[in-house]
């Protein structure tokens, strides 16, 4: 299954210069669509993963079908605001902006090994506040699972410390 075939590439979206991977395209194949999660599944399997979590909003639509896919549990980590309950939170950096992010404070309990999932791998800014995130709970980091990284960027550097798994690169 080629999946870098199925990635639309949108230039100069939300801002002239990005070239904007969109994996609308290859959502919308349920094929391609099921081989990426059972992908991600294998590498969150071998890492005996307790709790899959995923940053929004693109996260979400990976990290739930993961953490379904496998009987795991899943926890959203969400923009300023929008968690209901006692929340965590941590300011972060984008390619393009600047953001802040949050996740319920009883999400995660001490020791349980969370796998992350998002989207795409830029600079590493949305992954590393979230790492930070769940180890402030106490959780252990047992893998991050990425659809896309961008490898001219360094976001695999700034996650030396951490296991990375990405589908498809450029
Ligand atoms: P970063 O924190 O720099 O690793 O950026 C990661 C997040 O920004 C991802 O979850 C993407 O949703 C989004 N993002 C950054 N660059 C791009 C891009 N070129 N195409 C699509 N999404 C992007």
């Amino acid at each position: 299954m080629n999946l870098k075939e199925k990635i639309r590439v949108i230039p100069d979206f939300p801002e002239p210069g990005i070239r904007f991977k969109d994996i609308t395209t290859l959502l919308k194949d349920g094929e391609a669509f099921k081989y990426a999660i059972d992908r991600m599944a294998n590498f969150a399997n071998e890492r005996n993963a307790d709790l899959i979590a995923g940053p929004e909003a693109r996260g979400f639509v990976l990290a739930a079908p993961l953490a379904y896919s496998m009987g795991l549990g899943f926890v959203p980590i969400r923009k300023s605001g929008k968690l209901p309950g006692e929340t965590v939170s941590v300011s972060y950096e984008l390619e393009y902006g600047k953001d802040k992010l949050e996740i319920h404070r009883d999400a995660i309990q001490p020791g349980q090994r969370v796998i992350i999932a998002d989207d795409l791998l830029a600079t590493g800014g949305t992954i590393a506040s979230t790492i930070k995130l769940v180890e402030e709970l106490g959780g252990v980091v047992a893998g991050l699972a990425f659809m896309i990284e961008l490898t001219y960027l360094p976001g695999r550097e700034k996650l030396k410390d951490y296991d990375v798994l990405s589908l498809v690169q450029y």
